[in-house]
């Protein structure tokens, strides 16, 4: 007999790239998994799951149903489960006793004020299996909470589901949920929604084509002090097969802490079982800064800021021209 299964999990729990998987092994035994996730009301229509670890997969909406022939599907997969509605999981329910099709949903169990979502509220009572998906807070305990995060302060009060909001979401142990406490320090690798580190990455390099050029293909590794962004780094690999630091930014307000060498610290960390050489490109005031960190200079690329920099950069009083390459053995 076919079931309906409740996978539910705190955000970040690979809930998503789990969904993606289960439908990938169906189609590996030449079967058909129907993947489906709500469709919100006001959202832009993208008919697309995804996973913050970059996973993406193409879906209809469970809106959808009456229109999709069911006998061709050997399951059916949902994402996003929470924001179904009563009435759309028993519909679900359907599925599964009339035709003998699995359903596999996959949510969060509550919101940020640690309620219920409809959906989870009837798949909890509903759903013939109830299984979660662990991960964890920075304290190491279960995460079992979703913190919405603003201005990197954990808030408590607003909307179940707001759109387009500037609001962030942290899974987080009760105990530190309840306190509103964020992590002290943590780096975060994020692979959606670069862009918002521009002005931060601004700081350190200033030509935004310059950082198109490598934000979208390099990897973006932010610290977080209790929940604020202090520094952001881009690290890519380059043509000859060796890393390189395309930029390094510590916010204005949180310089002179340490947070530029606790970053760079974790990059050469990161990079040490992929190549044996991590190079930053620079200029004259941060080759001291750099050596301190086992660097040593490469080579000039002559004429670099002039020719790829609209603007002149001006540090301590000097037009800069050359790029120096510093080079670090991992
Ligand atoms: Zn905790």
């Amino acid at each position: 007999m076919a079931k309906l299964y409740f996978r539910y999990g705190a955000m970040g729990s690979s809930k998503t790239a789990n969904a993606i998987m289960v439908q990938y092994n169906y189609q590996e035994r030449g079967q058909n998994a129907l993947m489906l996730k709500p469709q919100l009301d006001n959202r832009d229509g993208e008919r697309v799951v995804g996973s913050r670890s970059g996973l993406s997969a193409p879906c209809r909406f469970v809106e959808e149903l009456d229109a999709i022939d069911l006998s061709a599907y050997d399951c059916i997969i949902v994402d996003e489960a929470q924001f179904l509605k009563k009435e759309q999981v028993r519909r679900l329910v359907d599925i599964v006793d009339g035709m003998n099709i699995p359903v596999i949903c996959y949510g969060l169990r509550a919101d940020f004020m640690g309620n219920l979502f409809e959906g989870s509220h009837w798949l909890m009572a509903w759903a013939d299996t109830i299984e979660e998906i662990k991960t964890v807070c920075w304290c190491g305990r279960k995460a079992t909470m979703n913190a919405r995060v603003a201005g990197g302060k954990v808030v408590k009060a607003g909307e179940q589901i707001v759109l387009g909001g500037n609001e962030s979401y942290v899974a987080l142990c009760r105990k530190h949920w309840a306190r509103g406490e964020l992590a002290p320090l943590e780096i975060r690798r994020i692979a959606a929604g670069k862009e918002s580190y521009l002005p931060l990455l601004l700081e350190a390099d200033p030509s935004e084509a310059m950082i198109a050029g490598y934000l979208e293909g390099g990897e973006l590794y932010v610290l977080l002090v209790n929940g604020q962004t202090a520094g952001a780094a881009v690290l890519a690999a380059r043509e000859d097969g060796a890393m390189e630091l395309k930029n390094l930014a510590v916010a204005k307000d949180m310089r002179g802490r340490g947070y530029g060498a606790k970053l760079l610290n974790h990059i050469v960390k990161l990079c040490a079982p992929r190549g044996d050489r991590l190079y930053v490109g620079t200029s004259p005031k941060n080759v001291a800064f750099y050596e301190k960190f086992g660097f040593v200079k490469d080579y000039v690329v002559e004429g670099f800021f002039a020719e790829h920099y609209a603007e002149p950069i001006v540090e301590d009083g000097v037009v800069l021209t050359d790029m120096i390459y510093m080079v670090r053995r991992l």
